[in-house]
């Protein structure tokens, strides 16, 4: 028998160390918290979101019902994930891990260790600097805008629209961005024809802390907030009235703008595209946001997504929330 042991295994590879063996790629929920969808062979349903991370504990854990059938607990160190990923015992799991990471080797491991061994930076609280300039001759009335359905008074509410002058916003339409004390911070740019990217953003702006219209949202004084994706979904709701929403330019929350979010509003409606990913990444919010709000998600029909919605579609749809 091969002599292995578990404890300098589990001592030399880390939790972020097994992931990156399988090229599994999680996202940060919080602190030290990953979370993403299970890569285990015994997960057989579609649960997105169930596999949790602790990068602190260096210890995982499957919350589907899927991955909970199969044993009575499915979970633990680095060695029961491996042993879960290869179906193999536990010491197979930890003889393994010791060959992949060279861990009866001292020197080596350290080597192999400083190569191999990439676990996702902890995030630094990032800023955004105010924008020292504003793009001039911004303009509103574009048709680009009315073909998505957006009034020129609301696009002029959001200071959006086409940009004629040079540089890298150059032929797009423009949404400038403010961070929660209302200072500019930078523009995206949509393309019209199709030119990638299709959304274009400064190099340096970190979109990670900035939820696009949290300033005008926040004047409201309301408590409760509306949550959608993108800067077309939030102009709609905002043109049917509801003028306390804000777009996650994207479909993750982060710790950042959840804090920005919780400290301002107690009740949080989280209505993303009706489709599979809209889906899956609503129940995470939900799920990263009930400890700190009262949440309710609004399920649109398969295919239907808030920017191609009427008012009354939108009022209909909130109303029932
Ligand atoms: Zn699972």
């Amino acid at each position: 028998m091969t002599w292995v042991d578990f404890r300098a295994v589990k001592e030399a590879v880390s939790m972020a160390d097994g992931l990156a063996r399988y090229g599994v790629h999680l996202r940060q929920a919080n602190g030290f918290t990953l979370r993403g969808n299970c890569p285990l062979p015994s997960h057989s349903t579609k649960s997105a979101g169930t596999f949790v991370v602790n990068t602190e504990k260096n210890i995982w854990t499957c919350k589907s019902d899927s991955c909970r059938q199969t044993s009575d607990k499915k979970g633990g160190n680095v060695l029961d994930f491996v042993s879960a990923m290869e179906n193999c015992s536990v010491r197979e799991a930890a003889l393994k891990l010791a060959d992949w990471f060279h861990v009866s080797d001292e020197r080596k491991r350290e080597a192999v260790k400083s190569k191999i061994v990439t676990p996702e930076p902890q995030p630094e609280p990032a800023t955004n600097t105010p924008l020292g300039f504003q793009l001039k001759g911004i303009d509103p009335g574009h048709p680009y805008l009315a073909e998505r359905g957006v009034q020129r008074g609301v696009a002029e509410y959001f200071g959006v629209g086409f940009f004629p002058g040079k540089g890298s916003m150059s032929g797009r339409v423009v949404f400038p961005i403010h961070d929660e004390q209302d200072q500019l911070v930078a523009y995206a740019g949509r393309s019209l024809h199709g030119e990638e990217p299709r959304y274009r953003l400064p190099n340096a702006f970190h979109k990670n802390c900035v939820l696009w219209n949290l300033n005008r949202a926040s004047r409201s004084g309301e408590k409760r907030v509306v949550l959608v994706e993108g800067f077309f979904d939030c102009m709609k709701l905002v043109q049917a009235g509801f003028t306390t929403t804000v777009a996650l330019m994207g479909r993750t929350l982060s710790e950042a703008q959840h804090a920005l979010l919780t400290n301002r509003f107690r009740e949080v409606l989280v209505m993303l595209d009706g489709d599979e990913p809209g889906r899956a990444a609503s129940a995470e919010l939900a799920s990263g946001l009930v400890h700190a709000a009262f949440v309710r998600i609004v399920d649109l029909p398969a295919g239907v997504q808030p920017d191609q919605l009427s008012s009354e579609q939108i009022k209909e749809y909130l109303g029932n929330a």
